[in-house]
């Protein structure tokens, strides 16, 4: 069965970057892709369509990832989201998580592949 998958960053590097790396990892499924560069645009996406997995960037224009989330939760939409951030800190952490997403890994150039693999194992993805 296909894997929907969601790719939330300001930066294209980063959605091109995880787009790369994934049907490597996630191989022989088929994987359909999106991609929204800020926090409306995810929303927009978010409320309509569903998603087997949401990469979500924290620093966006328009929306952060944090008030993405927030939305979402008011609104009652649950989605499995990984967080993706440049900066992790506990701090961070526990607040996306509160505010219900499903993974948290940190934003590597070039991406890190294990942190990849690691965060959708969590998630019982791979
Ligand atoms: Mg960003």
């Amino acid at each position: 069965m296909a894997i929907s998958i969601l790719l939330v960053d300001d930066s294209k590097f980063v959605r091109k970057g995880i787009a790369k790396e994934l049907p490597d990892i996630l191989r022989g499924r088929e994987l359909i892709f999106s991609e929204a560069c800020n926090g409306n645009e995810a929303l927009e996406l978010l409320y309509v369509n569903s998603y087997d997995i949401v990469f979500l960037d924290l620093t966006m224009p328009e929306k952060t990832g944090y008030q993405v989330l927030e939305a979402l939760k008011d609104k009652g939409i649950k989605a499995n989201i990984i967080v993706l951030t440049a900066d992790v800190q506990p701090e961070s952490e526990r607040i996306v998580r509160s505010l219900g997403a499903a993974g948290y890994m940190e934003k590597q150039r070039p991406l890190n592949r294990d942190a990849l693999m690691k965060v959708l194992q969590e998630m019982n993805l791979l």
